[in-house]
C-alpha cells in the first residue's frame, strides 16, 4: 500500500517548459528600424528601390504554379546558371535561403564550441548572432580610422583556436571597401587551415573600387581556404524571397552542402534568382541609379558639414556618434526610416530620390536643432 509517507522524496519541481540552450538567451538581437508607424519611405534595410522586373515576375508566377512540388535538392538550376556566369565549377557553389543561411551552414560545418571567429566591428550585425549560435566565440576587432577593416589587427587576432575570419567588403554599415591588394595581403597572412570568408553582399555597387568579382574569384585557385559569399537580396532586389550562395573550393562546398537542410532554397526564390541573373538590363538600371544617387547624396551631406566615408555600397554611413538616435527620429519625422546604431551612427540606403530628399530634410531639421537629442 502506498501512502504519502513512503513516497520517494520530492524531486526539485520540474520546469514548466523546455529550456533552450543557455546561449540562446545571450544572443544579440537583430535590430529593426525604429518608429511605430510604417514609414512612407524605407532607407533602413539596404533594399532595392525597384520592384521586380517583368521577367522576374513572370518567372515567379510560373514557379508559383508548380509549387505543390518540392524544389530541387540543392538549387540545381541556379547553381548551373551561376556556374556559367561566374566561370566556376558547379561543385564550388552552394545556394541557399539567403547568404545568411549559407553562412550559418558554413559556420555549422567548420566552427563550434572551442573555436573562434574573427571579424571587424562594427560590421554586419548578423555575424555575432550566427557565430554564437554555432557555439563558437566571436572575436570583434575594432575598425581602423576611416571606418575600415583593421587588417593587421585582424590577422593578429588569429590564434590556434581560430576557425574563420570574416571580411565584409563593402562593409555594412560603413560602406568601406577592401582593395585587391588588401584582400591578397590578408589571405597571405591567414594560415591555410583557417577559413577566410569574404562577404560581398554589396559587390555589384562597388563601381570599380575594391576587389572585383573576377579578381576575388581568381583568388580561389591559390587559396583553398577562401569562401566568397554573395546574395540576391541587394543589387538583384530579391530580399523578400531569400536567395544567396557561396563560392569556394569543392571540398569546402561539399562540407557546407552536407551541413545544409535539404530543399533549403525554395522554388520561387530559385526561379526568380535565375531570371534576375539573366535580366542584366534591370541590374544595370538599378546600379546606375544607386551610383548616381550615392554621389549626389554624399555631396549633399558633406556640404552640410557632415563627415562621412566614401561608400562602395547602396548606403551611406553617417558616423554621428551620440546623435544617432536623434538623427533617426528626425528622419522618421520626415517619413523615412533609417538604421541607427546607438552611440555610433546612422546608415542610410541610397536609390530612391524621394527617400534621399526626405533624409536631407531630416538632417537639416536635426542640424537646426543642434545635431543632438
Ligand atoms: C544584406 C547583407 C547580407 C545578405 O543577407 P541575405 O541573407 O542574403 O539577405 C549579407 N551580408 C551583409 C553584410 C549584408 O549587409
Amino acid at each position: 500500500m502506498h501512502d504519502a509517507g513512503t513516497l520517494a522524496p520530492a524531486r526539485p519541481s520540474p520546469a514548466t517548459r523546455p529550456a533552450p540552450r543557455e546561449l540562446v538567451a545571450s544572443l544579440p538581437v537583430y535590430s529593426k528600424a525604429g518608429g511605430t508607424v510604417p514609414p512612407r519611405w524605407r532607407a533602413s534595410s539596404n533594399e532595392s528601390f525597384l520592384p521586380p522586373s517583368a521577367a522576374v515576375l513572370a518567372a515567379i508566377d510560373a514557379a508559383a504554379r508548380r509549387c505543390q512540388q518540392y524544389p530541387t535538392l540543392q538549387g540545381d538550376p541556379l547553381v548551373a546558371a551561376l556556374s556559367r556566369g561566374l566561370g566556376v565549377d558547379e561543385g564550388q557553389i552552394v545556394a541557399g535561403a539567403g547568404s545568411l543561411a549559407v553562412l550559418q551552414q558554413l559556420l555549422t560545418a567548420f566552427t563550434g564550441p572551442g573555436t573562434e571567429v574573427v571579424f571587424a566591428w562594427r560590421s554586419y550585425e548578423a555575424y555575432p548572432i550566427l557565430v554564437r549560435l554555432a557555439g563558437a566565440r566571436d572575436v570583434q576587432v575594432p575598425l581602423a580610422p576611416g571606418h575600415r577593416h583593421d587588417l593587421a589587427a585582424m590577422a593578429g587576432a588569429v590564434t590556434d583556436a581560430t576557425a574563420a575570419v570574416i571580411l565584409c567588403s563593402p562593409n555594412n554599415p560603413t560602406g568601406t571597401v577592401l582593395t585587391e591588394a588588401e584582400v591578397e595581403g590578408i589571405l597571405a597572412r591567414i594560415p591555410a587551415h583557417v577559413l577566410v570568408v569574404l562577404d560581398q553582399a554589396y559587390l555589384e555597387f562597388t563601381d570599380g573600387a575594391g576587389s572585383s568579382s573576377a579578381h576575388s574569384l581568381a583568388l580561389l585557385e591559390a587559396h583553398s581556404n577562401l569562401v566568397i559569399l554573395r546574395t540576391f537580396s541587394k543589387a538583384y532586389g530579391l530580399a523578400g524571397l531569400r536567395a544567396g550562395y557561396l563560392v569556394a573550393h569543392p571540398e569546402i562546398a561539399a562540407a557546407v552542402r552536407a551541413a545544409s537542410p535539404p530543399f533549403g532554397l525554395n522554388a520561387i526564390a530559385e526561379a526568380a534568382a535565375v531570371a534576375a541573373l539573366a535580366d542584366t538590363g534591370a541590374l544595370g538600371r538599378n546600379l546606375a541609379t544607386v551610383v548616381e544617387g550615392r554621389t549626389s547624396f554624399h555631396a549633399a551631406l558633406a556640404s552640410r558639414g557632415l563627415e562621412l566615408p566614401a561608400s562602395g555600397a547602396n548606403f551611406l554611413w553617417l558616423p554621428v556618434g551620440q546623435g544617432a538616435a536623434s538623427l533617426e527620429a528626425a528622419c522618421l519625422a520626415e517619413g523615412v526610416s533609417v538604421r541607427s546604431f546607438a552611440g555610433e551612427g546612422v546608415r542610410v540606403t541610397v536609390g530612391s530620390r524621394d527617400a534621399e530628399a526626405a533624409v536631407l530634410r531630416g538632417v537639416d531639421a536635426w542640424l537646426a536643432g543642434g545635431g543632438k537629442i
